[in-house]
């Protein structure tokens, strides 16, 4: 009689027992060798370090090299911490967090990561007292350039693409991102000016 000693559990023949570890949740089968494993986990692992195999779609590949190619293209894997990310641009807003935080609050001493999450911080009023979103929005209409980036119903609006925001760090945002040619890097340009202004006032 055949015999599981994992789950001690007896199986009329061996081809019933063959079954079973392919089958029971306490059993995880490398699909190359003749590894068995108590956990998905330890599985994953096997099939990277021995295999150089994904442990996503479990194919096997020639290289290390190979497979983080792999890895990163099919499965949006972050190379930092080995998470894995639905789309692209999920992985892209997530490495936002490996980021070093080089932008200075304009009012307090925090460091932020982008200058739309600085901006965030203000209109959240978690900042100095004082300053909240009423503040930001009514600053944002003083600056001699808000006619580009506000419409006649003072409602943001992207000076390039037109994209309506609720707020002046989501159109912030908008403009650090790839998804529009607005950008904050050109020292002319009306969203720069205004942070520039900003800065004076907070
Ligand atoms: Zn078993
Ligand atoms: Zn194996
Ligand atoms: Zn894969
Ligand atoms: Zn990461
Ligand atoms: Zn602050
Ligand atoms: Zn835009």
């Amino acid at each position: 009689m055949a015999y599981c000693y994992r789950c001690e559990r007896p199986f009329r023949t061996l081809l019933a027992l063959n079954q079973h570890t392919y089958d029971s949740s306490k059993h995880h089968m490398c699909p190359e060798c003749t590894g068995d494993f108590k956990t998905l986990y330890e599985l994953r692992e096997h099939l990277v370090d021995e295999h150089d195999g994904c442990p996503e779609c479990y194919d096997i590949f020639d290289s290390e090299s190979d497979l983080q190619d792999h890895l990163f293209e099919e499965h949006n894997m972050c190379s930092i911490c080995n998470q894995f990310f639905k789309s692209p641009s999920n992985l892209k807003y997530h490495q936002l967090v490996h980021r070093e935080k080089t932008v200075k609050c304009f009012a307090c001493y925090r460091m932020f990561v982008t200058k739309s999450a600085m901006v965030l911080h203000l209109e959240e009023g978690t900042c100095k007292p004082g300053i909240d979103v009423d503040v930001i929005d009514d600053l944002a209409t003083d600056c001699y350039e808000s006619h580009k980036y506000l419409d006649n119903d003072g409602d943001y609006k992207c000076p390039t693409c037109a994209k309506y925001f609720r707020f002046m760090s989501g159109l912030l945002q908008h403009a650090e991102s790839d998804s529009c040619d607005e950008t904050l890097r050109w020292k002319h340009g009306p969203l720069a000016v205004f942070l520039r202004f900003l800065k004076t006032r907070v």
